[in-house]
């Protein structure tokens, strides 16, 4: 079989790298999330990935403590360039080649982002890990997502989830009548407030016309199934 798609965003929430304690960076964890990601690199698909920080620290949190919002949220950027040094480590011992770039300059440990470069990177075949989200504060990781993909022009963000299968109408670990979706539209996102991602992302892959597929991460081979095509998850698409 073949991959459908031959340049990918794959976003990876910090939690992803945190193990079933769900804070802090486990190592082992990260190595079986490796080897699905080297799987379908040995196909010969570029991978790009933006990593999270909410399982070191969350903008929002050190606001409700009484942090000033931009000083929290720099520090939630902070933490993705973390994770993605740790999920680099891994990477590197399985024998792929990688590239951090981050937002916010860090010369001695990594490349700043250079939009150009990064593209070279992937066609090189260096998986590439965006750290730093956008940048700036107020926004997400997710929003990362989206601006990357459309900058390098990915085909598709995977938002991989931790034991979640999709997008539900409301939290299925909660509402046991959640009913799973297995298709939307950015639109049907904003619209029904579902919480999948924030509005920001949402409207800029859908003005960029960026497909997202939501699918759980945490079930063996379900990287490749969504490369190679296969209907797993919720896909998300513009619509009309
Ligand atoms: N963040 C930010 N600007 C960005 C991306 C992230 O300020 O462009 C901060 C924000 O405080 C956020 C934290 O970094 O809470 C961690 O990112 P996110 O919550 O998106 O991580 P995830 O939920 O994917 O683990």
């Amino acid at each position: 079989m073949e991959p459908v798609y031959k340049r990918i965003i794959l976003k990876l929430s910090g939690e992803a790298l945190a193990g079933e304690k769900g804070f802090g960076i486990n190592p082992a964890t990260i190595k079986e999330m490796v080897k699905e990601i080297k799987a379908v690199h040995d196909l010969g698909v570029e991978i790009a990935i933006v990593v999270g920080g909410g399982n070191i620290w969350r903008g929002k949190v050190g606001e409700e403590m009484g942090m000033e919002r931009a000083q929290a949220d720099y520090m939630g950027m902070l933490a993705t360039v973390m994770n993605a040094l740790g999920l680099q480590d891994v990477l590197e011992n399985e024998g792929v080649a990688t590239r951090v770039q981050t937002s916010i300059e860090m010369r001695q440990i990594a490349e700043p982002y250079i939009r150009r470069r990064a593209v070279r990177h992937l066609e090189k075949g260096r998986v590439v890990i965006f750290a730093g989200g956008t940048g700036n504060p107020y926004f997400s990781t997710d929003t990362t997502a989206a601006l990357r993909a459309a900058e390098i022009g990915a085909e598709v963000i995977l938002m991989a989830k931790n034991n979640v299968d999709g997008i539900y109408s409301a939290d299925p670990r909660v509402d046991k009548d959640a009913e799973k979706y297995s298709k939307l539209t950015h639109l049907d996102i904003i619209q029904k407030g579902l919480q999948v991602m924030d509005s920001t992302a949402s409207s800029l892959s859908m003005d960029n016309d960026i497909p997202l597929i939501v699918f759980n991460l945490n079930k063996a081979g379900n990287i490749k199934r969504v490369i190679l095509g296969e209907e797993i998850g919720t896909k998300v698409v513009r619509g009309k």
